[in-house]
């Protein structure tokens, strides 16, 4: 099993929006402090997901999902990410739109699937034999590139590695070779290069470990079995969707090693029913076997009244599965029929034995010092500097506009100050940047009064 050769493929531009939030903020009572773990306010809905946490916890949660029920722009996506971080830091959290079931090419029950897998965890434990070296030094040049299909290597480090007969230097990319997926090496740090690795499996032999790159021969050395002198639990965390993917492409001609690989066929380029049975099979057996465990996620579905009553079944099918992730839905609508059916009109649109078996939790619209503190809140995220003047302002505009307009504001407004030589935003601007792009409202108010001049 080649578990660190799975790509993640987590949605991570829609959340990076929301890299502020850390928690639901809650005390040890579950009342919601004002401003705490990134959210702000909205104090009702946040205990009430405190609550659902506590069911999730308590796994009482099966069959059931959650609706958050609010206009645009009051933190449903950040409490539903919320949830998922309370539930622990590598928990996945899918975000999607109810529009994203409508594609040409792939079929609505089918979006839903992939979604849900992206949404359930596997957390995987195999001890693995290792060779052990410290990083003496780092490299930021490239290095011809021998390692076959894993594509460009820009940054290597070089380490001591202890042999049997004495110390080599080696040079190698520690994304590949730690085994521990570090996001940054550093000088002093110790390494490990994982056994059994791919760069053996081509050469087909058995009496040697690993290869690696040299510095005094100048070559890729085999590194041999006795040098291995580790044996380390080496933990990862990958999404079902993840082993899909990489089970289903191949990745850089010969060397694809995947889970499957021993008995899927190369060159597979999609998803089928059958590869994920057949994954499916794979992670029941490692889960019997103790080496892997089940993180169920959140999936969180935005505009849940653009899914139609296809979706709606096979939605209320998937909950009951025994692998189902926490499914948080969204809506900012009242009544209004049900796609697909002729006009049956229902609550936010979703049909009522569903709706049965959500738990319906409100938000409200924000106060200006509400925006104000969470703006805030983004612009420390964002390393933005910005006066007082210029916050109150950038409130101001958000209660008449959106929360998420003024939010987006941020940006264009700290490089106009740079432009106009400033360290931070001041309230010139804001007034500038507010007067250069439109939000939402406007935009459609300014599209209905000149409706005659646009193209229908
Ligand atoms: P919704 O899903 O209801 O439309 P949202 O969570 O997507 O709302 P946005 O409109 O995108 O919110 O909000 C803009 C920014 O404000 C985002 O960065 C979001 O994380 C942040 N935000 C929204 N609500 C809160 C809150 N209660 N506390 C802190 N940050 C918040």
């Amino acid at each position: 099993m080649k578990i660190e050769e799975v790509k993640h493929t987590t949605k991570s531009q829609r959340i990076a929006a929301h890299s502020h939030v850390k928690g639901l903020g809650l005390d040890e009572n579950g009342f919601a402090l004002q401003m705490a773990s990134g959210l702000v306010g909205q104090e009702q809905a946040r205990e009430a997901a405190g609550i659902v946490l506590e069911m999730i916890r308590s796994k009482k949660m099966s069959g059931r999902a959650v609706l958050l029920a609010g206009p645009p722009g009051t933190g449903k996506t950040a409490i539903a990410l919320a949830l998922a971080q309370e539930l622990g830091s590598k928990v996945p959290f899918c975000p999607m739109v109810g529009s994203e079931v409508y594609s040409t090419e792939i079929k609505k029950t089918e979006v839903l699937m992939e979604n849900f897998r992206r949404a359930i965890g596997l957390r995987i434990k195999e001890t693995k034999e290792v060779y052990e070296g410290e990083v003496t030094e780092l490299t930021p040049a490239e290095i011809e590139n021998s390692f076959g299909g894993y594509g460009k290597t820009i940054s290597h480090v070089i380490i001591g590695l202890k042999t049997a007969k004495g110390s080599k230097q080696l040079k190698l990319d520690p994304t590949i070779y730690d085994g521990l997926q570090k996001e940054k090496v550093e000088v002093g740090d110790v390494i490990y290069i994982e056994a059994n690795s791919g760069a053996v499996k081509r050469q087909g032999r058995s009496d040697i470990y690993a290869t690696e790159f040299d510095l005094e021969a100048e070559e890729y050395v085999p590194l041999p079995k006795g040098d291995v002198h580790k044996k380390k639990e080496v933990v990862q965390d990958v999404t079902l969707h993840d082993l899909d993917v990489a089970n289903a492409k191949p990745q850089g001609g010969q060397d694809v090693i995947s889970m499957l690989g021993q008995f899927m066929k190369p060159k597979k380029t999609e998803i089928t029913d059958k590869l994920r049975q057949e994954i499916n099979k794979i992670v029941n057996k490692y889960i019997d076997q103790g080496i892997a465990e089940l993180v169920p996620g959140v999936l969180f579905i935005d505009e849940v009244h653009m899914l139609d009553i296809e979706c709606f079944t096979y939605l209320h099918r998937a909950l009951e599965s025994t692998i189902a992730p926490i499914v948080i839905f969204a809506t900012n609508r009242g009544k209004c029929s049900i796609r697909g059916t002729e006009d049956l009109v229902a609550p936010h649109g979703i049909p009522l034995d569903l709706l049965d078996r959500l738990m319906i939790v409100r938000t409200m619209p924000y106060s200006k010092e509400e925006i104000q503190q969470i703006i805030s809140l983004r612009a420390q995220t964002e390393n933005i500097q910005i006066e007082e003047e210029a916050l109150a302002k950038m409130s101001e505009i958000g209660v008449k506009t959106t929360l998420r307009y003024v939010t987006q504001l941020l940006t264009p407004a700290s490089i106009l100050a740079k432009t106009n030589g400033k360290e931070k935003i001041s309230k010139e601007e804001v007034d500038e940047t507010h007067s250069l792009f439109f939000d939402a409202k406007s935009s459609a108010k300014i599209l209905a009064e000149q409706k005659d001049k646009y193209m229908k």
